[in-house]
């Protein structure tokens, strides 16, 4: 699965390949989530599910708001695409999956990425009762200095 993965990073998928790689994932190949799939994974980028529902309504798609949502929560589910959550109003869908972390800006709402694969978070608190670590989101919140 994670060669797939690493698949869709690298190239600009067409219509067949996004079909192969969403049969991959267990994902029913239906004609909105291809519509969908390819918008998000023509590059590396972050989009709310707000701006997929906007863009792809300009293109005329009749892709329901419900839908998107829908779609956008069965990709992250299945490693499609990654979550950011930067609050609980600003929730972002990630077309690049290998770790990484992100900025932030305040100022523009501009999230971009950077590689730090290594972090060590010293001491960390225990987990609550009866759960395992799964993963450390870092955003660094930044804002214009001028
Ligand atoms: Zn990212």
């Amino acid at each position: 699965m994670d060669q797939v993965l690493d698949n869709v990073n690298n190239m600009n998928m067409s219509g067949k390949s996004v079909h192969k790689v969403l049969c991959t994932l267990n994902i029913k190949p239906t004609n909105q989530r291809i519509k969908i799939a390819k918008f998000i994974l023509v590059k590396d980028q972050h989009l709310s599910a707000e701006d997929i529902f906007s863009s792809l309504n300009n293109n005329k798609c009749g892709i329901s708001r419900a839908t998107v949502y829908n779609t956008l929560n069965l990709f992250a589910d299945k490693g499609l695409v990654r979550r950011v959550i930067i609050d609980s109003s600003k929730i972002y869908y990630d077309s690049k999956t290998t770790p990484h972390s992100h900025y932030y800006n305040v100022d523009t709402g501009e999230i971009s990425d950077f590689e730090f694969n290594n972090a060590q978070i010293s001491s960390l608190p225990t987990l609550p009762k009866d759960t395992v670590q799964e993963g450390i989101d870092i955003v660094v919140r930044v804002k214009n200095s001028k």
